[in-house]
């Protein structure tokens, strides 16, 4: 049995573990993040993370067979500088090589999205599939092309940037600078405004006692818990959300037609309260639906660990 470390690098936390040739953890270990020290302070962090949970599995290096991370990033392979981090506040730095400079095995260092879509198909929701679409819904949108069961990157890695393809011409102003991405509509962040929006014409809504009418209060889990309690405001929100959601999935299909559509991020603990009506509403976006069906959307099953898993097995998705 061949052993891989597997982490992930967050804004919060370091996580790392042991996992072996069938996609499974072996032994966790994680750390804080601590992004106000040097970078190679934290790189340092990183690799020690790495180390520590190689002993907290009664092993050593030498068990080793790759170490791989999943960065909030992407990494250019022209001069293999990591090109931006926001989180990290980091922009242009060579972490690829002083990661491998702690380590004497080979280091495989690439987006953190692109990770959990892996872990997913290696381990997780998408286990039975080769071919897979992975969004994942949290305060930006992340996402993953895995074809073949191995990560699809495109030109330079920069690939696979499913949040910022366009959805609404000229619509919203994204993070990334550019207007009307699906982020900019089904991130949390977008379902939070979209939310305040409604409530703002509507003085009557259950969402404004929800939150005792602190705006600031509102978070995206808000107005699903105002459309449990079939708040017409809070049910007219979310269904524009899943069919902004429905839209921008129909896209994907019709470029990659994956077996599946796993989503994952906070507002998929929504679970069939969000994923039957998004399967209805796909039926009536995907391209040829009525005549030969499509892919289901499905929820992603293994949370944080997807990106460790992810991580830990890519040397087998880079392998050729
Ligand atoms: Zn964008």
């Amino acid at each position: 049995m061949k052993y891989y470390v597997g982490i992930d690098l967050g804004g919060t936390n370091i996580a790392a573990g042991v996992v072996d040739e069938t996609g499974k953890i072996i032994c966790k270990y994680s750390r804080k993040t601590n992004i106000h020290q040097p970078f190679e302070d934290l790189v340092r962090d990183i690799a020690e993370t790495g180390k520590e949970v190689v002993r907290q599995a009664g092993m050593t290096m030498e068990d080793i067979t790759s170490v791989g991370m999943g960065s909030p990033s992407c990494i250019n392979p022209k001069n293999n500088l990591l090109v931006f981090a926001n989180n990290l506040g980091w922009s242009n730095v060579p972490l690829p090589a002083v990661l491998q400079s702690h380590f004497d095995v080979p280091v495989y260092v690439r987006n953190d999205a692109d990770c959990a879509a892996l872990g997913e198909v290696i381990a997780g929701a998408a286990r039975n599939y080769e071919n897979a679409i992975m969004i994942t819904l949290g305060t930006g949108v992340g996402g993953g092309v895995i074809l073949n069961r191995r990560i699809f990157s495109g030109c330079d890695h920069m690939g696979g940037e499913l949040g910022h393809t366009k959805l609404i011409y000229h619509g919203v102003r994204c993070t990334c600078g550019q207007y009307g991405c699906l982020e900019s509509y089904t991130s949390a962040t977008a379902l939070i405004r979209e939310t305040k929006e409604a409530m703002a014409e509507h003085p009557e809504s259950l969402l404004h006692q929800l939150v005792d009418g602190d705006l600031s209060r509102v978070e995206a889990k808000t107005v699903f818990d105002a459309a449990h309690q079939n708040d017409e405001t809070a049910l007219a929100v979310v269904d524009q959300y899943i069919d902004y959601l429905a839209a921008g999935l129909s896209s994907f299909v019709s470029i990659f037609r994956p077996d599946v559509l796993i989503i994952g991020g906070g507002i998929s603990w929504q679970g069939d309260y969000l994923l039957d009506p998004l399967n209805e509403k796909l039926k009536g976006y995907i391209f040829s639906y009525r005549e030969i069906g499509g892919p289901k959307a499905i929820r992603a099953e293994l949370g944080n660990d997807a990106g460790i898993i992810g991580a830990a097995m890519l040397e087998l998705s880079e392998e050729e």
